[in-house]
């Protein structure tokens, strides 16, 4: 037997390794051990066992670390199952079902030094020591006043001391220090609990519905509800009934929804189990990151909260799994594996006899006709809780607005009076804008010249804070140019609108009120995420200006207006769910506005008012919107009729690249089947990023799994020059 093991400290490189007889029998899958390279003796993880082994002179392991693998059988299937789908190696899927945190050794446990007193220490004895050595003195009070052990950094910090002089104490015998295994927690305050509401009749059909699926698992349940119509409650009451019953329950949200606020509704509703609640997330440190996966894989964790990745938490006994917004693009991955998380939830749910709850009030196209033909069930919350009314969503004209106002239409009259109302009531505005920085572009007015970015074929944005152009692809900054550096004329400018020059308008127009932004830009440290919506929530914010990143997943009920500043913005990209993808950020967006007592209003600025997108948003229409977009799919078999393939073909010299992409379309036409349709290797919208020429072919065929098949047969066969680097994508949500 021989085992293909990827070591801790080696790039991604794979290694092959023959098993000792001693071994035979023990070393599986997800098995950590110690292998030689070259000189040294690796740790590393086994990713798949083999029957025999083409290097040549194969070496032997030497140890096996732990007796129990790190992958369970079951995700260990769902990776090949994976690898099968998504066409790439067995080897790339196995990984992401174990995080390099679990299994770069070099992240052990935290183990950190702890300070207790040796012995009582009398009152004399302290007095007699202040005259002395008062900072001693300062530190033995401040662990009289501790019970048990603390860290001897907390300790120093309280005390007001250097960590040096415990050190002293432990010298003369006062104090004893030791390292102790300390868990890192991430949200380790404790909350209050929460307690259940009781469900309306709606909230009951749909909890009732969960039941049914977690006894006799069956279809899985689409949850379509507008925003505030109670989806999340049902989520905790599903959740709390699977632990009930001795099982565990695993809820997906996307990172950008992975809120504080979230998480902390979480945690206080199952204040009485904090320490059962694992919460994953990309902030985390890889320690946090470490401590929590081990928690859910010794099975202390019996509720997993996470963002896309967390659909391979090692659970056992899953009662459920919940993927809130399911129709999110963001739980599709953007590297190898290019898995789609929400259909991972599908597959798990179905393979280890959980329900699966997918929740949206704006369902995707797919999802929506898996519902329409019975592959899911369909439950639906018609309202909102109480019956709050809809917002009223008013769609203002750019093309009549623009000419009147001097800030070249950033916010017309009515809107700017709306927020002038609020601001006199003292109710908070939301403004969205779907860009960051100041601007798109600097554009020449004279000789139309755009600046570009020299390794990316998209235009530069500028970010006036730095007074710099900057590329979103690659990241590749300069000086923001004061004349064309074509032309040299100074009427160089900048066109277009982004977050910070909406914020720098609001600000001149309302000098008197507190305005805050919030964007990849401005939330570059960890907690200004939590300190801006804290004061945001607190009132401290009249006006809250910002990207994506304030539609989802918050609730503020002192938020009355939202103002939707460009809603053409993503309309006009070259990909046909554009449509789709504008209302539901429109929906989304609007669903913030009047979350409390009061009615919300939300204005949407648009120089497309007729579009269907934003029509059927205004109406709060959903189902007259698929009508419409289904139809659309239907007529050019686009997704979710047809499947796509997506192979983008990327390389530094041209001509080799087009080449490949060529050859590749010519050899997958000749081994296609009737009924699957190979388009010609053509430039990739997206023609140059990070200096890399890119091509794509498209292949479209009714079922993804024959599709990737046939193209990892043509692969297989097709040597690519060194220097080519392909990426299928199966099931694509991006073609750029
Ligand atoms: P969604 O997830 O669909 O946006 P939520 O579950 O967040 O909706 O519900 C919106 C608000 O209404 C929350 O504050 C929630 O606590 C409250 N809520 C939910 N269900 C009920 C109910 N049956 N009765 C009263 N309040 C409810
Ligand atoms: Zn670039």
């Amino acid at each position: 037997m021989f085992v293909r093991v990827l070591p801790d400290q080696a790039a991604g490189r794979l290694l092959d390794y023959r098993v000792p007889e001693a071994f035979e029998g023990m070393v599986a899958v997800g098995s950590r051990v110690k292998v030689p390279v070259r000189t040294r003796i690796l740790t590393a993880t086994v990713i798949e066992t083999l029957e025999s082994s083409e290097v040549r002179g194969v070496r032997d392991m030497v140890e096996l670390l732990d007796a129990k693998p790190m992958i369970r059988p079951a995700l260990l299937d769902l990776a090949h199952w994976m690898a099968d789908y998504y066409c790439c190696p067995v080897e790339t899927a196995v990984c992401s079902v174990l995080p390099v945190a679990v299994r770069d050794g070099r992240v052990g446990e935290k183990r950190r030094n702890t300070v207790r007193l040796a012995r009582e220490i009398s009152t004399e004895e302290l007095e007699a020591l202040e005259k002395r050595a008062p900072r001693q003195a300062d530190a033995l009070r401040a662990l009289a006043g501790a019970d048990g052990p603390v860290a001897v950094t907390a300790a120093a910090e309280q005390a007001g001391v250097a960590e040096g002089v415990f050190r002293t104490l432990e010298k003369r015998g006062l104090v004893v220090i030791e390292s102790a295994v300390v868990a890192r927690d991430p949200y380790s305050e404790k909350f209050v609990s929460s307690a259940a509401i009781t469900l309306n009749p709606e909230q009951e059909e749909a909890l009732r519905a969960v039941d049914e699926a977690m006894d006799k698992p069956g279809a899985p349940i689409l949850l379509f509800g507008v925003t505030g119509s109670g989806k999340t409650e049902i989520y905790l009451q599903a959740i709390r009934k699977a632990v009930d019953c001795g099982r565990t329950a695993l809820v997906l949200v996307p990172e950008i929804a992975l809120t504080p606020q979230t998480v902390e509704r979480f945690k206080s509703r199952f204040a009485d189990m904090q320490e059962k609640i694992a919460v994953l997330h990309s902030h985390l440190s890889d320690g946090e990151r470490h401590d929590e996966w081990h928690k859910i894989h010794s099975g202390d964790a019996r509720v997993v909260i996470g963002a896309r990745s967390s659909i391979f938490a090692p659970l056992e006994n899953l009662g459920i799994i919940i993927v809130d917004e399911e129709h999110e693009s963001s739980y599709k991955q953007d590297e190898a594996p290019r898995y789609n998380a929400r259909d991972m939830a599908v597959l798990r749910g179905h393979r280890e006899g959980a329900a699966v709850l997918l929740g949206s009030a704006t369902p995707s196209l797919e999802s929506w006709h898996n519902a329409q033909t019975g592959k899911y069930r369909l439950v639906r919350l018609s309202q909102r809780v109480d019956d709050k009314r809809m917002p009223v969503v008013r769609v203002l004209d750019l093309r009549q607005q623009a000419r009147r106002t001097p800030e070249g239409g950033i916010l017309s009259a009515p809107l700017k009076e709306a927020i002038e109302g609020r601001i006199a009531k003292g109710e908070q505005t939301i403004l969205f804008l779907n860009r960051r920085g100041f601007s798109t572009s600097m554009l020449c007015e004279a000789c139309g010249h755009v600046c570009k970015c020299p390794d990316c074929s998209v235009s530069l944005t500028y970010h006036r804070a730095a007074g710099r152009i900057v590329c979103h692809i690659c990241g590749h900054s300069s000086r923001a140019p004061k004349v064309c550096p074509k032309c040299s004329d100074p009427g160089i400018r900048h066109a277009g609108v982004g977050t910070q020059k909406v914020e720098e308008a609001v600000t001149r127009i309302f000098p008197k009120a507190r305005i805050a932004r919030m964007d990849a830009d401005s939330m570059t440290r960890k907690d200004s995420y939590r300190e801006t919506l804290g004061a945001f929530k607190e009132g401290k914010i009249d006006i809250l200006v910002g990207t994506q990143m304030i539609a989802k997943g918050l609730h503020f009920p002192n938020v009355t207006l939202v103002g939707i500043v460009n809603a053409d913005l993503g309309l006009h990209m070259p990909d046909f769910r554009a449509g789709e993808r504008t209302f539901q950020l429109l929906t989304q967006v609007a669903g913030r506005a009047g979350r409390g007592e009061m009615e919300g209003e939300v204005l949407v600025q648009t120089f497309t008012p007729f579009s269907p997108s934003i029509q059927f948003a205004r109406h709060h229409d959903y189902e007259g919107f698929m009508e419409q977009e289904m139809e659309f799919r239907r007529q050019f078999n686009y997704p979710p009729f047809g499947k796509m393939v997506l192979i983008t073909l990327r390389g530094t010299m041209f001509e080799r690249v087009e080449f490949s992409a060529q050859t590749l379309a010519r050899k997958l036409k000749a081994a296609s089947p009737p009924g699957i349709a190979v388009g010609d290797g053509v430039p990739a919208p997206l023609e140059k990023a990070k200096t890399y020429y890119r091509f794509q072919v498209s292949v479209r065929g009714p079922s993804s799994m024959q599709l990737a098949r046939l193209i990892r047969s043509v692969l297989d066969s097709l040597p690519m020059p060194e220097d080519v680097f392909v990426a299928v994508d199966v099931d694509p949500l991006h073609l750029l």
